[in-house]
C-alpha cells in the first residue's frame, strides 16, 4: 500500500450564519463537495486554486484540525475521519502543518529555540536541545539563531523556523499552506529549493497549497486543481 492518504467523497459544510435558523438549526453551507484523491508516500502534491476554492479547508481536514461532514479520510491505513482528540494525539506528531504567515504563527515572546522545542516537549521527545540544533541545521539557519526572537529575523528566515519546527517532529507528512506567498521572489526560490531538498533527504510526503501555479510547477510532481470546492483537474505537472 503506497498511499499515505486515501480520501473518498470528502464533504465539509459550515453553519451558515448569514441566514436565519430554521427551527433553531442554522442552515449549513457546503464548502467541499465530495473530493476523492490519494497522496502517495514520498510525493509532492500541489493543491492549486483561486481564493475561496477550499484549499485551506481541505488542508485543515487532512491534518484533522477540522472534522469532515461526510466521506472518509484514511491516513497510513487508519480511518481518521471522525477520531476524537485523544485518539488523534499520537497521530498529531506524524502530520505537521506549516502556515502562511510565520509572524502570526510564531509566538513573538519566545525565542526561536523555544518555539522549535515546544512541540517536541509536548510529545515527550528526548534530547530536545540537540534536536533543535539539528532542525536549524536542516533549514540552513545558524544554531545561534536559537536565542533570537521572531522579529529579529527576515520573512524568509521566519518561514525557515516554521519549517524547522515541523521537521523536528520527524513527521511523515507536511502540509504547507501558501507558505511562500508573502516572500519576495528570491526568498521564494530559496524556500522552495529547501523544501525540495528536505522532501528528498528526509523521505517526507508534502502537500503544497498555493494560488500560484508557477510556484506549484517548480516543486510538485502532481497537481490537483480546486474550483468552488471541487477537483476540476488532476494530473502530473509535466503534462500541464
Ligand atoms: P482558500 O484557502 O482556497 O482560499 P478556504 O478553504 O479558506 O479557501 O475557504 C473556502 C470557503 O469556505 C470560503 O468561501 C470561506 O469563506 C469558507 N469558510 C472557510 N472557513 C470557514 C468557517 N470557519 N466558517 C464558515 N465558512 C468558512
Ligand atoms: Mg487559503
Amino acid at each position: 500500500m503506497d498511499d499515505l492518504y486515501l480520501v473518498r467523497d470528502l464533504k465539509l459544510s459550515f453553519p451558515d450564519l448569514a441566514h436565519k435558523p430554521l427551527f433553531g438549526i442554522p442552515p449549513r453551507i457546503d464548502i467541499l463537495h465530495g473530493l476523492s484523491f490519494s497522496i502517495r508516500r514520498g510525493e509532492v502534491l500541489g493543491i492549486v486554486g483561486g481564493s475561496g476554492s477550499g484549499k485551506s479547508t481541505l488542508g485543515r481536514v487532512l491534518v484533522r484540525l477540522l472534522e469532515p461532514s461526510g466521506g472518509e479520510v484514511m491516513f497510513d491505513g487508519q480511518d481518521i475521519t471522525h477520531l476524537g482528540e485523544d485518539a488523534l494525539r499520537p497521530l498529531r506528531r506524524r502530520f505537521q502543518m506549516i502556515f502562511q504567515d510565520p509572524m502570526s504563527s510564531l509566538n513573538p515572546r519566545r525565542t526561536v529555540g523555544a518555539i522549535i522545542a515546544g512541540p517536541l516537549q509536548l510529545h515527550g521527545f528526548d534530547h530536545v536541545p540537540a534536536r533543535v540544533d539539528q532542525a536549524l541545521d536542516h533549514v540552513g539557519l545558524p544554531r545561534a539563531f536559537g536565542s533570537r526572537y521572531p522579529h529579529e529575523l527576515s520573512g524568509g528566515q521566519r518561514q525557515r523556523v516554521g519549517i524547522a519546527r515541523a521537521i523536528a517532529m520527524q513527521p511523515e507528512f507536511i502540509l504547507a499552506d501558501e507558505i511562500v506567498s508573502g516572500l519576495d521572489v528570491s526568498s521564494q526560490a530559496q524556500v522552495l529549493k529547501l523544501l525540495a531538498d528536505l522532501v528528498r533527504d528526509l523521505g517526507l510526503t508534502l502537500a503544497f497549497i498555493s494560488h500560484d501555479l508557477s510556484v506549484i510547477r517548480r516543486l510538485c510532481g502532481r497537481i490537483m486543481v480546486l474550483h468552488q470546492g471541487r477537483i476540476v483537474e488532476h494530473r502530473a505537472t509535466d503534462a500541464l
